[in-house]
Parts: C-alpha cells; structure tokens; sequence
C-alpha cells in the first residue's frame, strides 16, 4: 500500500492525457495548471508507476527544424540548447504519450 500523496490526482490527469493524445511539456502544464518544471517531475514518477501497468511513457524527441537532426540520445525531459550538427536553436518540440 502506498500512502496517497498530494499530486496524486495531478499525475492521475497526466496519465489520462497521455494515454490518449501526444502532448508537449506545454500542453500538459496549461493542462493541468502547473509549471512545466513540475510536469518534469511528476513525468519521473509516472514513467515509473506506469511500468507496473505494463505502459510506458514514448518521448517522441526534439527535433531540429533546419537540418532535421534528432536528439535520441538526450537525457530524458529537458530541452536542448543548439543542434549539434547544424547550430540552429529551433527544435520541433518534444512529444510525450503513454501506450
Ligand atoms: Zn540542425
């Protein structure tokens, strides 16, 4: 048993809109009312609590809108600075869904 946490029903909701739409970190705090830092966080716990559901959380990457590079590798959540192989600061921002 797991003791009921505040936040519990904010990262009920963000699981409910990942399962059924592909969300950027923006949608899902105007969403939900939060900052996008705090989607981060709950999103650590989500990937997690999901899992034993047999889910898992799809990051669909940043994506460089001059060259089209995709930043695969990144560490998880936060968002890219300059592309590497072209320089250009525009990203296709990053997508998060749940299936
Ligand atoms: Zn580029």
């Amino acid at each position: 048993m797991e003791p009921i946490e505040s936040g519990q029903t904010i990262r009920q909701q963000i699981i409910d809109l990942l399962c059924s739409d592909e969300l950027t970190l923006r949608d899902l705090s105007q969403a939900v009312s939060i900052t996008e830092k705090e989607v981060i966080g709950h999103l650590g716990h989500i990937e997690r609590s999901i899992r034993r559901q047999g889910k898992k959380l799809v990051e669909i990457p940043y994506k460089c809108l001059s060259c089209g590079f995709v930043f695969d590798k990144r560490s998880r959540f936060s968002k890219p600075g300059r592309c590497p192989s072209c320089k250009n600061s525009h990203m296709q921002t990053a997508r998060f869904h749940i299936e």
